[in-house]
């Protein structure tokens, strides 16, 4: 079996204000959605986390990554991984990463359409075929749209819930109290500030946080201030998670050698596929660090990516079950992987079909079409 073709598929939809981040809104998101078909027909899907200017990363895999794609074996991901990361000299950056990301998806989709068996089968499952999931997330928007969105989740039933985070402190914290009060003791809460504090100032939501009986304090600083989430760790007793903005197990490494956190989120659309996300994973286990996915705004290739490492690595956690609407999550393929709708004790179903066990709609992909 040899690798015959590569399309791309750049996607763009508007997405509204209803997911506010302490960094403001999105407006509109993008995602790069790879196609890979073999010699003998069978046609494996991947997605590459790229926020905006999906054009420019086609352009890049088609340019420098395809011709390297060409002719090789499919199950050869390593090979094809490093093959693919010796593309630029030096150190290679996250656009690269996340290009291979895609690529990397869609020759585990293939493997598993080859085999006939789902992807978390190949990976060596945990005998899940549902994962426990939380709701994600509250936004930083007024109250009563938050209220609203708690009360929502709650009646899906879930469990689990993560609540946006912003500056001030003082508003960071009345926010985190008011979901502790709509939502009751027995729910799990996490919260998100997407590093909008200082180190001081982390360390004051983290205490507030504490007290409220949070679960754990996500990105509460810059992803790059490694020294300052040891600090973090060293005054305050929550649980830290991070590792979103990570690419590669290199990359995390530090963070999760220093034990800094306690949970980590690789993105596998971001973090080089399942392949090198499954190797973050590993290391956080071995490093008695628990692995939550990261989904975010990304689509659903990615969910179901993360479903199948979700139900396969033994320090898996909690699934990021994105409860905003999403068009290249809930419209690109035929059944929504991780569906807020289907929650079932707290947890979604794992994709069971060949490969990713998605059906990806061609109209979508024509519809959602970046210009
Ligand atoms: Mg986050």
């Amino acid at each position: 079996m040899k690798i015959e073709s590569l399309r791309t598929h750049p996607l763009t939809v508007p997405i509204g204000d209803l997911q506010r981040t302490s960094q403001g809104s999105f407006g509109e998101i993008s995602i790069l959605v790879i196609e890979i078909t073999t010699d003998d027909g069978i046609t494996g899907f991947g997605e590459c986390l790229a926020r905006s200017a999906p054009k420019a990363y086609a352009e890049l895999v088609h340019d420098r990554l395809e011709p390297r794609l060409l002719g090789a074996d499919p199950f050869a991901v390593e090979a094809i991984w490093q093959n693919c990361f010796r593309t630029f000299t030096g150190r290679s950056g996250g656009v690269l990463i996340e290009a291979i990301a895609g690529i990397d998806i869609a020759l585990w989709d293939i493997m598993g359409k080859a085999l006939g068996q789902p992807i978390h089968r190949l990976l060596g499952h945990m005998g899940r075929e549902r994962v426990t999931a939380y709701a994600s997330s509250i936004a930083w928007v007024a109250d009563d749209q938050a209220v609203q969105q708690i009360e929502h989740a709650l009646a899906r039933g879930f469990r689990q819930i993560k609540v946006k985070l912003g500056a001030p402190v003082e508003a960071a914290l009345a926010r985190a109290a008011m979901v502790r009060e709509v939502a009751g003791d027995e729910i799990r809460l996490m919260a998100d500030a997407n590093w909008v504090f200082d180190l001081d100032d982390a360390a004051r939501v983290a205490r507030g946080l504490y007290d409220l009986d949070y679960f754990w304090f996500e990105e509460p600083i810059v992803p790059e201030d490694l020294r300052g989430y040891e600090l973090l760790r060293q005054r305050v007793p929550i649980r830290l998670a991070a590792g979103e903005s990570e690419h590669t197990a290199a990359g995390a490494a530090p963070l999760i050698a220093s034990r800094s956190i306690g949970v980590v989120q690789p993105d596998v659309a971001r973090s080089g596929g399942i392949t090198e996300t499954r190797k973050i994973a590993h290391l956080a286990h071995a490093n008695h660090v628990a692995y939550a996915p990261h989904v975010g705004a990304s689509g659903a290739i990615c969910a179901a990516a993360s479903l199948h490492l979700a139900a396969a690595m033994p320090n898996f956690l909690t699934f990021e079950c994105m409860v905003f609407p999403n068009p290249l999550k809930d419209e690109l393929t035929t059944l929504i992987p991780g569906d807020p709708d289907q929650v079932v004790d707290g947890g979604v179903a794992v994709p069971s079909g060949p490969g990713l066990g998605i059906e990806v709609d061609r109209t979508a992909l024509k519809r959602m079409a970046a210009n």
